[in-house]
């Protein structure tokens, strides 16, 4: 489906009158529309089609060895306050036979963090696409995020880093495997 951005630019409006505010000041005449395009892109991800997005960029090759790929940049937005949270991936895999072009894990990244999400949840479904889409022997994946539903209320800590991680397969049945993913990912959490 897609957004009914006229309604969101309606809702905007509405929204700025119930905080007290002039919609019509000049700074605020576009912020409607922009909060709507916004809105629109930050969830295009509802709308994405991770078969599609992930075509034509999967590679035979015949290596069992592990794969990692550090520091995919993420932005996605906490489903409890519509307000960001930001960090970095890390996704390791076991390929069977296929693997993934390099730039196509950081889109598959981008697909499942443009939707309203928990980083648990995100997590998960990072780990669940790549081991679907390559038929993987494995998977392991850790995010690193800073909530800003939480920075900026004063919540928690300023600093402090929710960190998440979804193995699965060999990821999840040997120590070893996993041991060897978070040694390759290095000391995170900080
Ligand atoms: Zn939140």
């Amino acid at each position: 489906m897609q957004p009914d951005t006229a309604k969101i630019e309606a809702l905007t409006r509405e929204m700025l009158l119930a905080l007290g505010e002039d919609p019509d000041r000049e700074g605020l005449k576009g912020t409607p529309r922009r909060v709507a395009e916004a809105m629109s892109f930050l969830t295009s991800g509802y709308r994405a089609d991770p078969v599609k997005l992930i075509n034509g960029a999967i590679f035979t090759q015949e290596t069992n060895s592990m794969v990692i790929v550090k520091n995919i940049e993420l932005y996605s937005l906490c489903e409890h306050h519509m307000l960001p949270f930001f960090g970095r991936c890390h996704i390791g895999y076991i390929p069977s036979g296929r693997v993934f072009g390099l730039s196509k894990l950081a889109r598959l990244v981008d697909m499942h963090a443009r939707k309203l999400q928990l980083q648990e949840r995100l997590t998960e479904q990072i780990s669940k696409s790549v081991m679907d889409a390559i038929d993987a022997t494995g998977v392991g994946v850790m995010i690193e995020a800073r909530h800003l539903c939480m920075m900026m209320r004063g919540v928690e800590k300023q600093n402090s880093v929710m960190v998440t991680s979804s193995v699965l397969g060999t990821f999840r049945d040997s120590v070893a495997t996993r041991e060897e993913f978070l040694s390759l990912i290095g000391n995170r959490a900080t």
